[in-house]
């Protein structure tokens, strides 16, 4: 059974600090699920140990706490739940698991070839419209070791839909937008998609509010979660993205500086300005963030995608 009370989570990767947009994400999702009188959970997500850093994720533990936005509950590394992920891999959700030897070159070559042949046939609709993102399924049936290669689980091909709180009614194909992906890498390492679904499933998570970058994956995570035989989330928020004046996304790969805590209050007036949020006196964290919780509005942010830095 699903618990009353609400349950949200701040579930960043530690593949660097903390930066503005991370810090917006938090903030956004502590107050929200705050207001409502909920639980806010921290998740770690690192399987993906070439890209995470315990540093980063012992870093962005300080920051929270230096900003007050203290979590409830014991935080969840991912990194050591592996088991969980693989018992998931081989019980509910082994029927729609395949094993692939598919490589980027040899994906290449197939979406090269399939070019050609579009563009010879002049009258074929599918003319310059290959998907070259999603996966051609060309392993579905060759029956390979799962152990030895990695595994790509078959996402439905119909139309799901979901509210959203920000972004409004949400309608996609998570065959047509994402493909069977790849949920565990040749050398064991699981990807976002599974961790993250049986992780908000597990942890009973009720609503999600998250960067709108996410947004293309919710409806194969609903797939993957009630494949999992796991309760979906009820309520989803993709927050619009923090932008620079010249439109650019900040994000970890635009080299987006990390947040300087050494004025936290100033930090979250900020925050809380960017999220449209009414301004707030300057005080210590914790009252800044009561008083940002009993005031917190999603209504400003709604159907918007970016939010831009003076
Ligand atoms: N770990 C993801 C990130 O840092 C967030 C995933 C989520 O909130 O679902 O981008």
């Amino acid at each position: 059974p699903k618990p009353i009370q609400p349950i949200g989570r701040f579930a960043p990767s530690p593949t660097g600090e903390l930066h503005l947009g991370s810090l917006t994400t938090a903030l956004a999702s502590y107050c929200h699920i705050k207001s409502l009188g909920g639980k806010w959970l921290l998740r770690i997500e690192d399987t993906d140990t070439e890209r995470c850093d315990r540093q980063f994720s012992e870093q962005i533990l300080i920051d929270l706490e230096v900003l007050g936005l203290h979590w409830d509950s014991d935080i969840i590394y991912q990194s050591e739940r592996l088991d969980i992920y693989n018992d998931y891999l081989s019980s509910y959700l082994e029927p729609l698991i395949y094993a692939c030897q598919c490589s980027r070159k040899s994906l290449a070559q197939y979406w090269s070839k399939k070019a050609v042949l579009a563009n010879s046939q002049s009258d074929n609709p599918n003319k310059n419209k290959l998907n070259r993102q999603r996966y051609p399924r060309c392993c579905i049936d060759a029956h390979l070791d799962k152990d030895t290669h990695k595994q790509r689980i078959q996402l439905p091909n119909h139309t799901i839909g979901f509210m959203d709180g920000i972004q409004g009614m949400q309608w996609s194909n998570p065959q047509h937008t994402l493909g069977d992906m790849v949920v565990r890498r040749q050398d064991g390492m699981i990807n976002y998609i599974l961790a993250a679904s049986i992780d908000d499933g597990l942890q009973q998570v009720t609503h999600i509010m998250r960067g709108l970058d996410i947004l293309p994956m919710t409806t194969a995570q609903i797939s993957v979660m009630s494949a999992a035989n796991l309760s979906t989330v009820d309520y989803w928020y993709h927050l619009p993205l923090i932008c620079h004046a010249d439109g650019q996304k900040l994000s970890k790969q635009n080299l987006a500086q990390p947040i300087d805590t050494r004025d936290p209050s100033k930090l979250i007036a900020k925050a809380l300005r960017l999220l449209q949020q009414p301004p707030i006196a300057l005080d210590t964290p914790e009252r800044m963030l009561l008083q940002a919780v009993a005031q917190w509005d999603n209504a400003p942010l709604k159907n918007k995608h970016a939010l831009n830095l003076p």
